[in-house]
């Protein structure tokens, strides 16, 4: 199959773990700079320009677009999806994943289970907000950060009041959720592909952190799941309606809980912690089910 890879930069761990297993498996593998791509919006025959081409004949698309070109990336995803080519992620879904809000939203309605979560506008409101969360300690949330960025815990409801007032002062949109301190600074990163868990990792925050994000410096090791746990990460990607996705999961005293769904998971940390070929898994589910139209939404947003 001829496949497009859409990421700003090929030298990524991903991205070239990604062309590496294609062309493995005898796949032609195109690394796509999603911000060099530019399009006409019409009705018949849409198409993509990239660097002074129209390009043809992709089967299928794997979209890697990061947090911060999300906007533009949906776009080019959408037009890929109108030109009937199969996107591994959806746009939409893409979309939904990216709003924390939305996304916690998506998943109550479903009974997945949840960190108490709250969120309001007006800094009247701050105390009624953290009451109704349960109190102190909590943790307050950037809603544009991450890699652990702007994920703040606070100890007491003062420190959170004030620390809700400045976020709120700097027009930041946060929401405020209870600790969940029996997870003891580790979180499981499960990797799903389809309807399985392909492969799950423990991330433990260093000594001193409760984020357990590789990149402020916590450390991967694999990890059996509980058949709750798996079933609550297959779950919530359906929900999301993404086919490869990573579900960030708290082991919490009221079951796995739900902090987060990643529509652009990283292999690196992944694939080095549990030896597993996962840039691999993901071509055989493209060869699976890759059909020219198959996407649900066709482009919608
Ligand atoms: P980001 O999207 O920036 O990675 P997360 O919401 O995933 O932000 O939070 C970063 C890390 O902080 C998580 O991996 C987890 O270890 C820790 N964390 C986040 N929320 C909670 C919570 N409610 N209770 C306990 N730990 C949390």
């Amino acid at each position: 199959m001829k496949i497009g890879i859409l990421s700003r930069n090929r030298r990524l761990y991903s991205t070239r773990r990604l062309v590496e297993a294609g062309r493995q498996r005898g796949h032609e593998i195109q690394v796509i700079d999603t911000l060099r791509c530019y399009m006409n919006i019409v009705s018949h025959r849409p198409a993509i320009h990239y660097m002074g081409e129209i390009l043809t004949g992709c089967d299928a698309v794997i979209p890697r677009i990061g947090a911060s070109v999300t906007f533009y990336g949906a776009a080019v995803l959408r037009q890929f999806e109108m030109m009937g080519v199969y996107p591994l992620n959806e746009s939409v879904a893409i979309t939904r994943s990216r709003d924390k809000l939305r996304s916690l939203q998506l998943l109550a309605r479903k009974g997945i289970g949840l960190p108490v979560t709250g969120f309001a506008h007006s800094p009247d409101d701050i105390q009624d907000l953290i009451k109704m969360v349960g109190g102190a300690p909590l943790v307050i949330k950037l809603l544009e950060g991450t890699q652990g960025i702007g994920v703040v815990l606070t100890e007491t409801a003062k420190a959170a009041e004030s620390v809700v007032e400045a976020f709120m002062g700097l027009k930041a949109n946060i929401l405020v959720q209870e600790y969940i301190s029996e997870a003891n600074g580790a979180d499981i990163r499960c990797f799903v592909i389809g309807d399985r868990v392909v492969a799950a990792m423990r991330r433990q925050a260093k000594e001193g952190e409760f984020r357990s994000n590789l990149h402020r410096g916590g450390t991967a090791s694999p990890i059996k799941i509980t058949p709750e746990e798996r079933s609550t990460a297959v779950r919530a990607a359906k929900v999301m309606g993404l086919n490869v996705c990573g579900v960030d999961v708290l082991r919490s005293n009221h079951g796995p809980v739900v902090m987060e769904v990643n529509s652009s998971p990283g292999l690196e940390g992944v694939e080095a912690a549990t030896g597993k070929d996962i840039a691999g898994m993901v071509y055989e589910f493209i060869e699976k089910n890759a059909r020219p139209h198959r996407t649900r939404t066709k482009g919608k947003g």
